[in-house]
């Protein structure tokens, strides 16, 4: 899955237990070693997600017209009485709508009384264990984290993850929550609830990035409203320089074909074109028969997108929360030049990532090499966009970075002698947000070395 392009990992933690994900972390670390990438472990927490409990069987079919008891828990039901945890903290009125199954299964409240809820089933269909619940427009009295998350997100501290997705929220506060646990781990927040899409511009102001979910945001706008909930979920990450992520169904026909459908091609060239950093696949390579075929697939749909006219798309202007104004004016020009010259390769030197993100947030058309000594910083570059992370020793001096940098590009086929590139850096080097220096450079020219086995 590494050779074949994958650059972030997600580790679902609706699933699994902490010992079956940290033998997936191991795997991930050791195939980007192996293939010398920079690959990101996601750890995605569920959240205050409401589920079904359990039935005879493994899942229960209910009919158009049928009436349907729902109590408060998670043991086992029947098709009449379905028990739903956390019911009791939901806001329900007679005429609200219910949706599970990934919304196949609709129902409309008639009663509720004494904790009880009495729902007619509109769109019939299969109730299976544990599947998610949906109440479009209900207030959830539920916290953003729950005690499982919590104990999820100190494992995944120990276990060093790179980012951390969470699921369910609807305002800044809830981002608040998670890094109070997380600290400085980027934090992506799940649009997937109707107030989450309300409330973006204030999840923004606290997230490092926002996922399209349009799995459960499909559930809670319907389906018809989605194309234009991603464009603009994207379009204000993208303007808020935040990482930007379109998931689900993406090449779904994938999970048991080995084509996509056309349809499923021109999704993702789309996602692709709205400016995503990264494209998501689920059950494709979770349970699915072709996990490596789809994402070699989907790394060939947005190399080809990427040649499209109109790529990229625009990206941030200007200032943006939280920059510093040297670093923020150098990448600007790096992104500048690059277009003005027609550069194949910029490079950023960074300690800590911000230098290559805010350059990725200019969108040049070509390619970033974020040169770094920290390997969290490597990986957590790996989902940025348009950036190629490496790691690179900690040198003394600006000149001997640039030096090292060049013979790294060099032996890698990355550049060819001749080829002009342009470097952000800073003097004195190795500080965080010390970035002051544009360096336009001709590969090969610059006789300043560095001694032969430092690098
Ligand atoms: C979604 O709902 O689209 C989503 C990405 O969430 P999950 O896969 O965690 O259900």
């Amino acid at each position: 899955m590494v050779a074949a392009g994958m650059d972030v990992a997600r580790l679902n933690f609706s699933h699994g237990t902490h010992e079956s994900h940290r033998r997936l972390a191991g795997l991930v670390r050791a195939a980007a070693q192996e293939h010398d990438r920079a690959v990101a472990v996601l750890q995605d927490i569920q959240g205050p997600r409401i589920r079904v409990g359990v039935f005879p069987g493994g899942s229960v079919e209910v009919s158009a017209g049928s009436m349907v008891t729902l109590v408060d828990g998670d043991g086992e039901g029947s098709a009449e009485r379905v028990p739903v945890q956390h019911l009791g903290s939901v806001a329900l009125s007679v005429g609200d709508r219910i949706l599970m199954s990934d919304g196949l299964v609709t129902m409309v409240v008639r009663t509720v009384s004494g904790g009880e809820v009495m729902a007619e089933v509109v769109d019939a269909g299969t109730i299976a264990d544990h599947k998610g619940v949906a109440f479009p427009g209900a207030a959830i009295g539920l916290p953003a984290v729950t005690a499982k998350d919590r104990d999820d997100l100190e494992f995944g501290l120990e276990l060093g993850v790179d980012l951390v997705a969470a699921s369910f929220v609807t305002s800044g506060d809830d981002i608040r929550m998670v890094r109070e646990i997380v600290g400085d781990v980027p934090i992506i927040a799940k649009i997937e609830r109707a107030d989450a899409y309300t409330n973006l511009p204030d999840i923004l102001a606290e997230a490092n990035g926002a996922m399209v979910a349009r799995g459960d945001l499909g559930v809670e706008l319907g389906f018809e409203p989605l194309p234009r909930a991603q464009k603009e979920i994207i379009a204000r990450t993208n303007a808020a320089g935040a990482i930007s992520i379109t998931a689900t169904e993406m090449l779904e026909s994938m999970t048991t074909a080995q084509r996509p459908t056309r349809a499923e091609v021109t999704d993702v060239a789309n996602a692709v074109l709205d400016g995503s950093d990264a494209v998501m696949l689920s059950a494709e390579t979770a349970v699915g028969k072709y996990p490596v075929r789809t994402i070699k697939v989907m790394a060939d749909i947005c190399h080809e997108a990427e040649m499209s006219p109109g790529y990229p798309a625009p990206a941030a202007t200007g200032s943006v929360g939280g920059d510093t104004p040297f670093p923020r004016a150098i990448a600007h020009a790096v992104a500048d030049t690059a277009g003005s010259l027609d550069l194949e390769t910029v490079v950023a030197f960074t300690e800590s990532g911000s230098t290559a993100r805010l350059v990725s947030r200019y969108r040049p058309n070509s390619r970033i090499v974020a040169f770094t000594p920290s390997e969290r910083t490597y990986n957590r570059l790996a989902i940025v966009w348009g950036v190629t992370p490496m790691m690179f020793p900690r040198l003394g001096s600006t000149d001997e970075m640039i030096a090292a940098a060049e013979r790294i590009l060099l032996d890698r086929g990355i550049v060819q002698p001749g080829e002009w590139v342009a470097m952000a850096a800073g003097i004195p080097p190795n500080r965080q947000a010390s970035t002051n220096l544009l360096k336009l450079h001709v590969i090969g020219s610059d006789p300043t070395g560095i001694p032969e086995g430092l690098v």
